[in-house]
């Protein structure tokens, strides 16, 4: 990743993948589609590199060598908000990877198609840049904590304004019930499961007819927003 990148580059990724002829495809198609890509062979330089470059998205193999791909996931969700893509060996790995509450944006299979990766690269950014779900009538006021919904105030509370703005805040990607306490109190360490719940279900009563359909369950994992 140089300054002397495309001058209308789509945007910067970094490519953790220790096999060099992956590595080397998505470097290819990502660049040929207007990224400006840095690779990373090895586990451990992942982090630094993320640190050095700031990239838009990460694309993350889950299998590599001196550090695992789910470590370094949970350190960039730690670090950053930056989207994650984790690239994995095996379909079945993806049930695990979302029960492992990484916080990816979203999930690639080996053997995968360039193409099929740079349409999810594009997705995610489009998702993340776009990302307060505005288009449907919801206007979130986050100096004022407030939400409405078509120009009618939901009257939320301080609790219920911190998880919609979180959750509409990257509308598809899943959050744990740990993480959305993390985003709501900070310290829970007296906070339980149940407590999100209650919120959750007092957020989908005040949006109306859209409760359900946006603030949606994802069994044993936590919830997304589909706005
Ligand atoms: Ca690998």
């Amino acid at each position: 990743m140089s300054p002397a990148g495309p001058a209308q580059a789509q945007g910067r990724i970094l490519i953790v993948e220790d096999e060099p002829r992956l590595s080397a495809v998505l470097r290819d198609y990502l660049q040929a589609a207007g990224y400006v890509c840095r690779q990373v062979f090895d586990g451990a330089a992942a982090v630094p590199a993320f640190l050095e470059e700031s990239p838009d998205l990460v694309l993350l193999d889950l299998m590599l060598p001196h550090c695992d791909g789910t470590d370094i996931c949970r350190e960039l969700r730690r670090l950053s908000d930056v989207p994650v893509i984790m690239v994995t060996a095996r379909v079945e790995e993806i049930d695990r990877l979302l029960g492992l509450e990484l916080g990816a944006d979203d999930y690639v299979c080996k053997p995968f198609s360039p193409r099929e990766v740079v349409a999810r690269v594009n997705a995610v950014l489009r998702r993340h840049r776009h990302a307060p779900a505005l288009g449907r009538g919801l206007a979130i006021d986050a100096a004022a904590l407030r939400a409405s919904l078509h120009g009618r105030d939901l009257g939320l509370t301080p609790v219920e304004f911190r998880l919609l703005h979180a959750l509409a805040a990257r509308p598809g990607r899943v959050y744990s019930r740990d993480q959305l306490m993390d985003h709501l109190y900070g310290d829970h360490h007296a906070i339980t499961d149940r407590t999100i719940d209650s919120h959750v279900k007092n957020l989908r009563r005040k949006l109306g007819d859209v409760g359900e359909e946006w603030v949606r369950s994802v069994y044993g994992v936590g919830y997304r927003f589909e706005g």
